[in-house]
Parts: C-alpha cells; sequence; structure tokens
C-alpha cells in the first residue's frame, strides 16, 4: 500500500482527508505517527507558500510523499481576514473559542450579510514532482453558534444555498462541498489516483 505523509497535527484535518482519499488504496500518516517531526514555521505570504513550506520541510525529514495543507477564512467586509492568520486570529494557536469571538466581535459594527470564503491550498512534494490545487467554498459568517460537528469556524459558516452551518451538517455532506474536499479531489486527480 502507498504510503503518503499528511503534514499535518490537525486530527480533524486530517480525519477529513482520510476520508477523501478512503476509496484509495493508500496509508495517510500524519505528523502524530511520526518520531520527532521537524518544526514548520509558517511565514508565508500565502496559502500556496505556506502549504509548499510545510510540505518540503516535511519531504526534506522523511523523503517520502508528503502532502500538505494551508487553509483559512478570507471575510471580505474585514479585507480579507483572517486569512493566513486565521489559526492565530486572537494570537493564540488554535484557540478555536477564542478565535471565533474575535471574529463575531470585528463584524458586530458591520451590516449582514458578512459574506466570506474558506480556502484551502495542498501541496504535494515527492522528490521528483511538486503538485499545487485549491479549493474553495464559499458562504458568510453568520452571528450565532450552530451545530457541534467540525473545527474552528464552522459554527459560524453558513455555505452558500444551505440554511445550516458547516458545524450542523454531517461530515459526509461538509466532505462533499468543502474547500479541502475540493482541493484534494483535484490533488487526486493531478495524482492519477481518482477512484473508478
Ligand atoms: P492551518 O492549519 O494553518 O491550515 O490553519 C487553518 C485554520 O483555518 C484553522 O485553525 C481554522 O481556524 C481555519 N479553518 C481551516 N479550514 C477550516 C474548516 O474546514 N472549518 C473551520 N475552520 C477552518
Amino acid at each position: 500500500m502507498k504510503k503518503i505523509i499528511f503534514a499535518t497535527g490537525n486530527e480533524h484535518k486530517a480525519e477529513e482527508v482520510r476520508a477523501i482519499f478512503g476509496d484509495l488504496n493508500i496509508e495517510l500518516i500524519t505528523l502524530n505517527d511520526l518520531e520527532n517531526p521537524p518544526e514548520i514555521i509558517e511565514d508565508g505570504s500565502s496559502f500556496e507558500e505556506n502549504s509548499l513550506k510545510k510540505a518540503q520541510t516535511v519531504f526534506n525529514r522523511y523523503k517520502m510523499p508528503v502532502l500538505a495543507d494551508d487553509s483559512g477564512l478570507e471575510v471580505e467586509q474585514l479585507n480579507g481576514a483572517p486569512g493566513i492568520y486565521s489559526a492565530r486570529y486572537s494570537g493564540e494557536e488554535g484557540n478555536y473559542k477564542k478565535n471565533n469571538e474575535k471574529l463575531l466581535a470585528d463584524l458586530s459594527e458591520l451590516p449582514e450579510p458578512h459574506k466570506a470564503r474558506f480556502v484551502c491550498v495542498v501541496s504535494y512534494i515527492d522528490g521528483d514532482n511538486v503538485y499545487t490545487s485549491e479549493g474553495e467554498l464559499r458562504g458568510e459568517i453568520i452571528e450565532e453558534y450552530r451545530g457541534d460537528n467540525g473545527f474552528g469556524y464552522d459554527p459560524l459558516f453558513k455555505p452558500e444555498g444551505y440554511s445550516k452551518t458547516l458545524a450542523e451538517i454531517s461530515p459526509d455532506e461538509k466532505n462533499r462541498i468543502s474547500h479541502r474536499a475540493r482541493a484534494f479531489e483535484k490533488m487526486k486527480r493531478k495524482l492519477g489516483l481518482e477512484s473508478l
């Protein structure tokens, strides 16, 4: 079975990507399965730069095929913020509650709808090839928390055409429409991995 490292320590993301790759004969391992994973400093100025940097850093350490993603939320009225800073919008890496509170505070004086999009850029590096692909999901930020599924900004994000938030729909449904699903599905095709 082909082994690919997914360069993340975020088990929510890993679960989503395992489901997207579930129909393929591929074992996806994460940084949590590896000893001494390298420190990755996300100092790029775009999702693409950051995802390439994650993939390259992890490839350099293990010399195995690597997939890495960088993702985030862009809100129109906030000129694209939090963007590449989505994970540490409130200053604390990975504190979803504080990030959501800051987002609602920043939008509190602005009229609805708060149009937004999620973006995900995936990179793949195996020593011979470098590929990137992008996916987006358009929608809006609502001013109340709804639902318990998913992670991050999901309880505040209502996809276009939906009455539910990403945290109210099932994981399967999120995996059909999400920015991450779209980027990884494109990557599957680039890698010649589409299921028959
Ligand atoms: P990354 O790990 O650098 O890609 O950071 C991504 C950050 O963007 C996460 O910590 C979340 O705050 C946000 N984010 C990315 N994808 C999603 C998603 O599918 N749902 C909710 N929040 C997301």
